[in-house]
């Protein structure tokens, strides 16, 4: 049983917008505060109300929902404006992980500063997120990296991979199955050592693929670019589900 403690931050008479994290596939990965927060809210705004749900089914959760995705128009954000003027207390959670991260609701969050300044309270309910995970399990330096989203489909992509191979700290991207081989295939051929140093294991730098953390199907494959791609190559069944690529520093 939860205890219904209030230990919001802020003055309760003010509207708040949680920003929540929820499981990036195990369901079970989710905050004691996440699950309260969620419960007390006047209203939860999904990425996709479909998705959310089968979370607030586990967790007995009966807090009404709304969407709010990349694609919302204007009207759904004066909505969402209206109901912070009204004092109601709102969750924005996504469909994985930790919302405004490579997803949608940033936007959201800035206009919600622009245009109430410090009158609503924003407040972090933190967890999850693939890009830490993956980080974490890797073993590369991770005092400091360089987190790059999702990579551009075309323009800039190639310069992107040269800044990468040239990169003093660790390198984390989210990738698709429909492109992860295509990727594996750039870093093979733009992390190749200089010739003078083809002999030296030194020259060598690996990478860590991550697939479908915390999900049944979990694995992490690291080595070096050829060995990661080739995994890959030989195990087709293996290059579907979701990805994130940590390269080690130079
Ligand atoms: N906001 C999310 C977060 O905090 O992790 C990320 C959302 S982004 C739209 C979705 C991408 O995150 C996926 O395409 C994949 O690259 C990565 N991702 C999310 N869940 C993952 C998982 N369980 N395993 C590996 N990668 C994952």
């Amino acid at each position: 049983m939860l205890a219904k403690t209030t230990d919001y931050r802020y003055c309760t008479l003010m509207s708040k917008i949680f920003i929540v994290s929820t499981p990036i596939g195990n369901l079970e990965d989710i905050t004691l505060r996440a699950i309260r927060t969620l419960k007390e809210v006047d209203l939860i705004l999904c990425e996709d109300t479909r998705v959310t749900k089968r979370l607030l089914e586990r967790y007995e959760i009966d807090t009404p929902t709304m969407s709010y995705h990349a694609q919302s128009k204007l009207s759904k954000v004066e909505k969402i404006f209206t109901l912070l003027e009204e004092g109601k207390d709102l969750a924005l959670v996504s469909d994985a992980g930790t919302p405004t991260i490579s997803d949608p609701g940033c936007l959201l969050i800035a206009q919600v500063r622009e245009r109430f300044g410090d009158a609503i309270a924003i407040i972090p309910i933190p967890g999850p997120s693939a890009v830490l995970s993956a980080l974490a399990v890797s073993g590369f330096p991770a005092s400091e990296f360089l987190f790059l989203g999702f990579l551009p489909h075309k323009k800039g992509r190639e310069t992107l991979f040269k800044e990468i191979a040239d990169a003093k700290r660790t390198v984390v991207f989210y990738e698709s199955p429909h492109r992860i081989l295509k990727t594996l295939e750039s870093l093979r051929k733009h992390l190749q050592p200089p010739p003078s140093l083809k002999l030296r294991r030194a020259g060598k730098r690996k990478i860590l693929v991550a697939r479908e953390l915390t999900k049944i199907y979990e694995e992490n494959i690291i080595g070096e670019p050829e060995e990661v791609l080739a995994h890959f190559l030989n195990n087709p069944d293996r290059v579907r589900g979701e990805f994130v690529v940590v390269i080690e520093r130079k």
